[in-house]
C-alpha cells in the first residue's frame, strides 16, 4: 500500500464545520458556547496539522486521533474554564510561604473585602462634605493608633521622648519592594544612599538593594565590610551629597562568626545629629510580638520606630498576616513627602487591599490576634498540634503506609531570620516500594493539592500550617494512599 502524502493525511482531518455539528459538540456549545468549542477545536486541529507537517504523525496516528478529537476539544475547553489559581493544603509548616502565596487572609478581611468590591464605596469619598476624599485615611487613621500610641506608651520616637502623640503616618503601595523604590526615589534621588555591605541583599524574586537603588536614581555609597560595620564607617562616609542612611534587614541569610552592625539606635543617633532621615527596610514588619511565641531577634515595626528610625517599610502579607502591599509608617513630614511623588500614583493599591488590611488592622486594634491566621498558627503549640497528627495516623495507618510523629521545627518563613523557627510536631510517612518523591507527587496530585516537605527519604506532614477544618480532607487522601 502506497504511503498516504501529506496532503492526504491533512484531507483525513475533518474541517470545524464538521466538528461543530457532531451530536457532542452541539451538546458541549450549550453549556460552554459557540466560540469557546470553536476556538478549541481550531486549536486542536491546528496541533494535528504541525503534528503532519513535522512528520511526527503517519496514516496509522491520523486515524487514531481523528476518534479522539471531539475527546481532546470537550478537554481543552474544559482546561480553559476552570481556574488556573486554586487553593492548596500547605502541609510544609512555613508559615509565610512564598510560593503558596504567603498570609491567607483573616475571615473578616474576607467578608470587608465582599463587602466593599460588591459594590460601590467611599474609597476616596467623604460622606459628610460630599467632597473628594483620599483612599489612605481608611487604614490611615489604624496605623496612627496602633503606632502611636504603641509609641506613647513605650517611650520615645525619634529622639523627641516626652511628646504625647508623636505624629506617626502610613502610606501603602503595592508591595514593600514598591515601598523602597519610592522611599529612595523620594529622599535620595540624584543623592547618595548609605548602605552597610553586610546589607546589600537579594530576595527571592529578583529584588536586589543595588538595583532597586538604581531604579530610584539614587547612588549607592556603600561602607564597611562584608561581616562587620562600625557607626564611624557610616559618620566617615557622610558628604554634602548624602540624603539618606539605609538599614536592610538580613531577610534571608544570617551571619555568623566575626561579624558586628551597629545598634538601630546608634544609627539614628547618628542620623539625627548629622539631619539625615535613617530609612529602615524591615521586609517583615510585625505588629506582634514575637517574643510571646518564643521567637527573639525579629524587630518589631515600634521597635525600629523606638530605636528612632524615621521611617520604615515593611510587607503587608508576612507576619501583619494582611494582603500583599508595602506600608511605609514614620515621620509624617517624609510620609507627606513620598505621598505627592508622582510613583505614589503609580504604586498604589485598590480598594480590595484597602479592605483587607482595614479589617486585619481592627483585629490589632481589638488586640484578637487569633482573627488572624498566621498569627494563630504562630501560637498553636507544639502539643496540639501533636494530637491532631496522632488522630489522623490513627485513622489511616496500615501495613504499607507507615506513620510516626516525630519532633521537628516550623519555619516562620517570608523574610524571618532562617532561625526563626517553631517546634511542632510532625507526622512522617513512607509507602512500601514508592519513593519518598513519588508519595509527596501524589499528595499534591490530590483535590486540593496537598503539599508537603520531603526529608531523609520521608514525607514530612507540619499540621501547623494545615487548617483544623482540612484535617479531614488530608485524612481521606492518607486512607486512600493506605488502602
Ligand atoms: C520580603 C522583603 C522585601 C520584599 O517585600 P515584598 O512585599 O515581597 O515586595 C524587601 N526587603 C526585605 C528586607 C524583605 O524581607
Amino acid at each position: 500500500m502506497p504511503v498516504p502524502s501529506k496532503a492526504e493525511l491533512y484531507r483525513r482531518l475533518p474541517s470545524v464545520d464538521e466538528l461543530l455539528q457532531s451530536h457532542d459538540l452541539t451538546r458541549l456549545i450549550s453549556s460552554e458556547g459557540q466560540a469557546a468549542v470553536t476556538d478549541a477545536a481550531r486549536a486542536v486541529l491546528a496541533k494535528l496539522r504541525a503534528e503532519i507537517a513535522s512528520a511526527r504523525l503517519g496514516a496509522s496516528e491520523v486515524d487514531l486521533a481523528r476518534s479522539g478529537i471531539l475527546a481532546a476539544i470537550e478537554r481543552q475547553v474544559r482546561q480553559l474554564a476552570t481556574h488556573s489559581l486554586r487553593s492548596v493544603i500547605n502541609a510544609t509548616g512555613v508559615v509565610l510561604h512564598t510560593n503558596l502565596g504567603r498570609a491567607p487572609l483573616a475571615a473578616s478581611a474576607l467578608d470587608h473585602i465582599r463587602d466593599i468590591a460588591s459594590a460601590y464605596s467611599n474609597l476616596e469619598f467623604e460622606v459628610e462634605t460630599g467632597g473628594r476624599g483620599k483612599r489612605d485615611v481608611h487604614v490611615d487613621r489604624l496605623f496612627r493608633k496602633l503606632l502611636s500610641q504603641g509609641l506613647a506608651s513605650g517611650g520615645s520616637f525619634n529622639g523627641r521622648s516626652g511628646r504625647a502623640t508623636p505624629e506617626i503616618s502610613t502610606i501603602v503601595v503595592n508591595n514593600n519592594a514598591a515601598a523602597v523604590l519610592l522611599a529612595l526615589n523620594t529622599l535620595a534621588e540624584d543623592g547618595e544612599v548609605i548602605v552597610s555591605r553586610g546589607e546589600l541583599l537579594e530576595i527571592g524574586g529578583s529584588f536586589r538593594i543595588p538595583d532597586v537603588m538604581a531604579k530610584s536614581h539614587a547612588t549607592l555609597r556603600e561602607v564597611g565590610t562584608t561581616n562587620r560595620t562600625r557607626v564611624g564607617d557610616y559618620e566617615a562616609a557622610i558628604s554634602e551629597k548624602t540624603r539618606l542612611l539605609l538599614r536592610v534587614h538580613r531577610s534571608n541569610f544570617e551571619m555568623t562568626g566575626f561579624t558586628g552592625q551597629p545598634a538601630i539606635a546608634e544609627l539614628a543617633a547618628l542620623a539625627r545629629t548629622r539631619g539625615i532621615p535613617l530609612v529602615e527596610d524591615l521586609g517583615s514588619g510585625s505588629l506582634f510580638d514575637l517574643r510571646s511565641v518564643g521567637v527573639d531577634g525579629e524587630p518589631g515595626i515600634l521597635d525600629s520606630l523606638r530605636a528612632g528610625v524615621d521611617v520604615v517599610s515593611y510587607s503587608g502579607d508576612k507576619l501583619l498576616g494582611g494582603p500583599q502591599a508595602g506600608m511605609l509608617s514614620g515621620r509624617s513630614d517624609l510620609v507627606a513627602r513620598m505621598r505627592s511623588n508622582s510613583l505614589f500614583r503609580a504604586l498604589r493599591v485598590d480598594k480590595l487591599t484597602y479592605a483587607a488590611l482595614e479589617a486585619s488592622l481592627l483585629a490589632y486594634v481589638r488586640q484578637d490576634h487569633g482573627a488572624i491566621p498566621v498569627l494563630r498558627m504562630m501560637r498553636l503549640s507544639k502539643d496540639e498540634i501533636g494530637k491532631r497528627a496522632e488522630a489522623l495516623a490513627d485513622q489511616a495507618r496500615s501495613l504499607s503506609l507507615r506513620m510516626e510523629i516525630i519532633d521537628g521545627e516550623s519555619v516562620l518563613g517570608g523574610g524571618a531570620a532562617p532561625s526563626a523557627v517553631l517546634p511542632t510536631r510532625l507526622l512522617a510517612l513512607s509507602l512500601d516500594d514508592v519513593t519518598a518523591g513519588e508519595l509527596s507527587a501524589r499528595l499534591r496530585t490530590w483535590d486540593p493539592p496537598i503539599v508537603t516537605r520531603v526529608e531523609e527519604s520521608r514525607v514530612l506532614l507540619d499540621l501547623r500550617t494545615v487548617f483544623p477544618e482540612q484535617d479531614e480532607v488530608v485524612s481521606r487522601a492518607l486512607r486512600e494512599l493506605a488502602g
